[in-house]
Order: structure tokens, then sequence, then C-alpha cells
């Protein structure tokens, strides 16, 4: 028969967020398999927890999964980490998942730390409906690219950032929603210097460039405003201001921005027609 495979969530900062029901898994099964050996044993040294570990990160995936799925079909039990968080929440445990579903091996999530849901309910932005959006690309088009087809997105947005991107990614934000759209820069989550700044996208564009961006950081961006509410002209301005200058003519820039954000096209276009005298 079969064993199984756990996804065991560990802290995204903070030990005392460990369950007990994760460090009795840990302790329970044949192995663990974990994105790095030397950030998980700090963990298990913590639990008192001596297991085998096997690694299991982004650029062995396509060895290590196949061998931990024959040791699982062969019935041993493994609790799958990361270096922090949930598997398979922007982590390369989705991959191993896939394999035991394909395979029919029973997969057990245990609940607990992520910085997804940390953020978002930390934010005070609207939660009902979300989308996560993990890590944007890193190359600009292809980043503008996602953004864009976010421009209409009503829900509220979940970002994962890195420190030495949160510049751009702020700037290509604004670009694409407007500085009047309200977001959430959630930074060291649960850890000693743990900040949550609810602002506008212009603000937090103004207070990165004069505070260099440090630690690990979600972004919450809140969800275009529903249509027959007042249209937001503000962001739809700046939305084909944007598209101009990525090349679109100034007519085709208003018309598209005005399919988005819900507002007239003539008011865009004689908007920017009006600043530019
Ligand atoms: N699986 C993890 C989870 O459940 O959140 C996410 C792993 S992903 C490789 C790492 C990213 O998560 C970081 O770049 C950051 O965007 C976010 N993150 C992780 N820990 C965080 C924390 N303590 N505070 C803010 N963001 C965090």
């Amino acid at each position: 028969m079969a064993g199984k495979l756990y996804l065991v969530p560990t802290p995204i900062g903070n030990l005392g967020d460990v369950s007990r029901r994760a460090r009795d898994t840990l302790e329970a099964v044949d192995l663990i398999a974990a994105e790095d050996t030397r950030v998980t044993v700090k963990l298990l040294n913590h639990l008192d927890v001596k297991k085998p570990m096997v690694s299991y990160h982004r650029h062995n995936c396509e060895t290590a999964g196949p061998e931990i799925l024959r040791r699982l079909e062969e019935g041993e039990s493994c609790a799958l980490v990361t270096d922090a968080g949930t598997p398979a929440i922007s982590d390369p445990g989705e991959g191993l998942v896939a394999l035991c579903a394909a395979r029919g091996v029973p997969v057990e999530a245990l609940p607990g730390p992520c910085a997804l849901t940390v953020a978002l309910s930390v934010s005070g932005l609207p939660t009902a409906r979300f989308t996560f959006e993990g890590f944007l690309p890193q190359n600009k088009k292809n980043r503008r690219a996602v953004l864009d087809g976010l421009a209409a997105e009503e829900r509220t947005m979940v970002f994962y950032e890195a420190p030495h991107k949160l510049c751009a990614t702020l700037e290509d934000l604004e670009a694409v929603f407007g500085p009047e759209r309200p977001m959430a820069v959630c930074r060291e989550l649960t850890k000693l210097h743990e900040e949550v700044l609810r602002l506008t996208i212009g603000e937090a564009r103004a207070h990165f460039a004069v505070q260099e961006p440090r630690g690990e950081f979600v972004l919450v961006v809140g969800g275009r405003p529903p249509r027959q509410e007042a249209g937001d002209e503000e962001a739809a301005v700046a939305r084909a201001e944007a598209l101009r200058q990525e090349g679109l003519p100034l007519k085709q820039a208003a018309a598209q921005a005005a399919e988005e954000f819900g507002v007239k096209r003539r008011s865009i276009y004689n908007r920017i027609v009006g600043k530019e005298g």
C-alpha cells in the first residue's frame, strides 16, 4: 500500500507559529523532503525532532520528485516542507503534489502559516473575493503584460515581491492602476520588524523612493471599483497615459482606458489634451 505525502506548513518568521500537529507529523513520518535542509534542520532542532531528510527544490525537482514518489509508492510516508510557509504556494512543492495526484498517492495538507493569507487578512482591503498572483515576471515587458491583464480586475490582488524589485513593481502598479488605488505593503510579517503600510500606490512608490526596501514583502492591491459606481476617472487617465507610453495613439488609449474603467472616453481624452495644453 502506498504511503502518504504530508504537506507541512512551517513558520514564515515566528517559530511560535508551528502547530502541534505539524510537529507530530514531522516526528511520525519516515522522511522529510525539504527545500533547503540547512534551513529545516534549524526548525527540527527547535522542535527536538530527528529525521532523515532529502532535498527537494526547484533545481532538482525533476529528479528528486520521481525518487520521492518511488519511496511513497513503496509505502514510506514523507513530509514536504519549504523554507517558510505552506508548501506548493509559490514553492516547488506543487510539482510533487501533481506527481502524487497523477499516481493516486494520497496527499494530506496541514493548515498553517502562509504569507498570502496573513497579508490579505491584515490588509484592511476587501477579502471576500481576491486573486493571488504570486511573483510577477522579472522582465519589465512581461511584468507589464501581466499587470495590463489585471487592469480591469475588481477583486483584491495579492503579489509576492522581492525587496530589490519592489520599486520597479510599484512604478508599474502605479502606471496600470493609477496613483490613487489603495494598497497594503506588508513587510516582514510575524517577524520583529513587521510593518503593514496601508496607503495608496502613489504614496507607496514615493515612500520607497526614499526608504530602501528591506526584508520580505507581500503587496495587496485593491481591485478596480465596480462600474456602476462612479468610474475612477483619475485612474483611467493614468491608465490612458501609460498606454500612450507603450505606443498607443491618444484616441485608442482613451478608448481602452474608458472601457476598462467604465469612464467616458471623451472625458479621458479631454483631460489629457487639457493637461498637455
Ligand atoms: N510558501 C510560502 C508561503 O506560504 O507564503 C511562500 C514562498 S515564496 C518562495 C516566498 C515569498 O513569500 C517572499 O518573497 C515574500 O513575498 C513572501 N513572504 C514569505 N514570508 C514572508 C514574511 N514573513 N513577510 C512578508 N512576506 C513573506
